[in-house]
């Protein structure tokens, strides 16, 4: 292994999909719909291709696509970013993570960055020779810590990496939460960089973009994508917005890495943002009632979950089980029950100790899906 890659272990994602293909489980493991997004705009894909757009889009995405980015943070956050200089489409956020990072991190720096991480995060801060500095988000709550968040940053902290509605956790950072972090960020004149993937994915709270706070505009880059609002997760269409310069840090970064994104599913996205703009909402509701199954049925399973406020996901604590750790739990679950989840202990890659016991389930199947994993799980109890 090269040293860049040294003790990053294979993406959990990969290991346990495979183990729910080869045992026949009910996959409640990696994070994705078992029902497609709008019909109306998987045929707007199909009238791309065949319509031509079928060659290399612009390095900074279709101009359709950046202006309705721009035009949805408008709507929604009352952010106003010009489309040409302020937004740049890129292959899922995961491309936006990877460049933003590469793009404005130098080696040495240290960057904040909550944890448990989703772990491309882990992967690039070291690529990129950055250094780490976790605040933890712990069981029960999962609630930030602002003392801990002002005890992490030192001289050489350069960026705050944030993550809300928060992957795995399911935590959306509240307002006050976000005013902790804003006024750190003012305070020590550091660059937020933030994960709002699941921005329409919340259940009862709204989500807050840091980026609307007092003083955050000018030193904040967002970034989502049209896999979990609209259901497409296999799309890998994302997007980052924020002042020019950050926005060409990423862009300086991701002509090299892509050159430029895939072209016919720009203009689907741009027609989902615009014309299927009540979409995610009616997702959200939907997600809720499934959330709602899926804790009913742990619990009746003897596994209760703590009810998320955001994302496709809970967790519950195995303690009481007698398990030495979730990943031994998580690697029997398929025989013992037909069921895969994720043990979330390789999120926590700092305080492996703080998510020793915690499994992670989706809820973003199908009510039916739901139902057989939890009867599965009871009839193993
Ligand atoms: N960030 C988080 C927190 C996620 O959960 C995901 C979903 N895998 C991503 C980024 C990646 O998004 P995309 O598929 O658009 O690259
Ligand atoms: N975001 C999804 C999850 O956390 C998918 C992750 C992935 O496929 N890399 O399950």
């Amino acid at each position: 292994t090269v040293s860049r890659l040294q003790g990053i272990p294979p993406t959990i994602f990969t290991t346990m999909s495979a183990l729910a293909a080869r045992t026949g489980s009910v996959n409640l493991g990696q994070g994705f719909p078992d029902v497609d997004g709008p019909p109306e705009v998987i045929a707007e894909a199909v009238a791309a291709l065949q319509g031509g757009a079928n060659q290399y889009a612009p390095g900074p995405g279709v101009p359709a696509l950046r202006q309705a980015v721009a035009e949805h943070q408008r709507r929604h956050y009352g952010l106003a970013w010009d489309p040409d200089t302020e937004v740049v489409v890129t292959t899922g956020a995961t491309e936006a993570i990877a460049a933003s990072i590469l793009g404005l991190v130098e080696p040495g720096d240290e960057v904040v960055v909550l944890e448990p991480y989703y772990d491309s995060y882990v992967a690039m801060l070291q690529m990129a020779g950055a250094v780490r500095r976790p605040v933890t988000l712990r069981a029960p709550d999962f609630r930030l810590d602002l003392d801990e968040l002002r005890a992490a940053v030192t001289p050489r902290t350069r960026f705050v990496l944030l993550n809300s509605p928060h992957n795995p956790t399911g935590t959306v950072l509240s307002p006050d939460e976000l005013r902790g972090v804003a006024a750190v960020a003012i305070e020590h004149d550091l660059t937020v960089i933030t994960d709002e993937v699941y921005e329409h994915l919340t259940y009862g709270v709204e989500h807050t973009p840091v980026a609307t706070l007092p003083g955050m505009a000018g030193r904040t880059l967002t970034i989502s994508s049209i896999g979990k609002s609209y259901s497409f997760t296999g799309w890998k269409v994302g997007w980052a917005t924020g002042p020019a310069a950050l926005v060409g840090a990423l862009l300086s970064a991701k002509q090299w890495l892509t050159f430029t994104s895939g072209a016919p599913l720009q203009p689907a996205a741009a027609y989902a943002l615009t014309s299927a703009a009540d979409y995610p909402k009616e997702l959200a509701a939907s997600l809720q009632a499934r959330r709602d199954l899926l804790l009913t049925g742990l619990a009746d399973a003897g596994l209760p979950a703590r009810t998320p406020d955001g994302t496709y996901f809970a967790i519950s604590d195995i303690t009481h089980l007698g398990w030495e750790d979730a990943t031994a739990f998580c690697l029997a679950l398929p025989e013992r029950a037909g069921v895969v989840a994720i043990p979330v202990q390789g999120f926590y890659a700092d305080h492996p100790d703080a998510g020793r016991q915690l499994v992670r389930w989706t809820f973003c199947k199908r009510p039916e899906v739901l139902t057989e994993a939890v009867e599965r799980l009871s009839a193993a109890r």
